[in-house]
């Protein structure tokens, strides 16, 4: 942490904040200057607010200079993390993976279909909510414990792994028997007590970021799930909320390289809520793996018209199948290639 002190400054005041930065465990280097002293901290105390020193007396400004986040930072695994999934699934590998299929699970046919979609169109993972958090508490909600039955038989039956959305603690122990990856959705990212449960469990788990979550507070919610000593964990960008309307959300392309310059788990991009508009997710998919994500998760449904939740932006499958193949042609140039 490094402290500059105001112009001028009192050696008393000076002395005070020498004293909190001692008592909180930090080695200070004093430098004094015509009229200016800064005070460097080295070391790294485990808990400390730089805030608090913003406001002592005397004080100019404090910065941190070390990151917040031990675990997720890039330097904790430079090579990068690579989760691996049953059938030989590696995300965080060389290979890019897809995760694709409706919003919400909402009959037997519907998602057997969906499933036989994706896996033509190319995928290695089956999506589709069982439990919904929707904003109108008069939308569907979701098909619960037989959602998560059927995603498991249907992708089963095609060869596929299933990732579908967690909301809550008690939902955990229920979908362990049916699920390959956990999602952790939007609004839960910062759902503290359930990142923590997660990370005491041993499956994998796909993050997304906040709505309105910078990219340091999407690590330190990952951190929470790396610090139960669960490490298989995805990173998800799918937007966030800005002054523009025309799209549902703004896809933030750029959190991906930042991310992947950040910390060594895999990243996804989720262009479907990303823009929340069918025809924009294909040029969004292409540029979130140019941007170097590790995988796409994507909306695709049998009959978009007729979709119970986010039939808008959920691709047709002839949409995924071009995409896909658009994909084949992209991965090599940024030194990648589709599963
Ligand atoms: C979803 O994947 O359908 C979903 C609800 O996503 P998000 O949490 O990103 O809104
Ligand atoms: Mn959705």
């Amino acid at each position: 942490m490094i402290v500059a002190m105001q112009d001028h400054a009192t050696e008393e005041h000076i002395q005070r904040v020498i004293e909190r930065m001692v008592e909180l465990g930090f080695n200070v280097h004093r430098t004094t200057g015509a009229a200016q002293t800064i005070l460097a901290g080295v070391g790294t105390p485990e808990h400390f607010d730089v805030a608090e020193f913003k406001v002592l007396a005397g004080v100019h400004d404090a910065y941190r200079i070390s990151s917040p986040y031990k675990l997720a930072g890039r330097s904790f695994r430079p090579e990068g993390t690579k989760v691996k999934f049953p059938n030989g699934v590696v995300v965080g590998g060389n290979e890019i993976v897809i995760m694709a299929g409706p919003c919400s699970v909402e009959s037997r046919e519907q998602i057997l279909t969906s499933a036989k979609q994706v896996k033509a169109a190319g995928a290695q993972f089956l999506r589709g909510g069982a439990y919904k958090p929707r904003s109108s508490p008069y939308s569907f909600q979701g098909m619960g414990v037989e959602g998560l039955k059927l995603l498991r038989e249907v992708a089963d039956e095609t060869g596929l792994l299933v990732i579908t959305e967690v909301m809550e603690i008690s939902q955990i122990e229920v979908m362990l028997p049916y699920i390959d990856c956990f999602q952790i959705g939007a609004r839960n990212m910062q759902n503290f007590n359930l990142l923590r449960e997660l990370g005491h469990v041993r499956k994998p788990c796909l993050l997304k970021r906040g709505i309105a979550a910078t990219i340091e507070e999407v690590l330190l919610s990952a951190e929470y799930i790396l610090s139960g000593g669960n490490y298989d964990l995805i990173l998800c960008e799918r937007g966030i909320r800005t002054y523009e309307t025309y799209t549902r959300n703004t896809m933030d392309i750029s959190a991906i390289p930042v991310l992947k310059k950040l910390t060594h788990l895999p990243v996804f991009g989720d262009p479907s809520h990303g823009v929340g508009i069918r025809d924009l997710v294909p040029p969004m998919a292409l540029a979130s793996v140019a941007a170097g994500a590790d995988g796409l998760l994507m909306e695709m449904h049998p009959n978009p018209d007729k979709a119970m939740s986010d039939g808008a932006q959920s691709l047709y499958p002839e949409q995924l199948e071009k995409l896909v193949a658009q994909l084949r042609q992209l991965a090599p140039i940024v030194g990648r290639k589709i599963a």
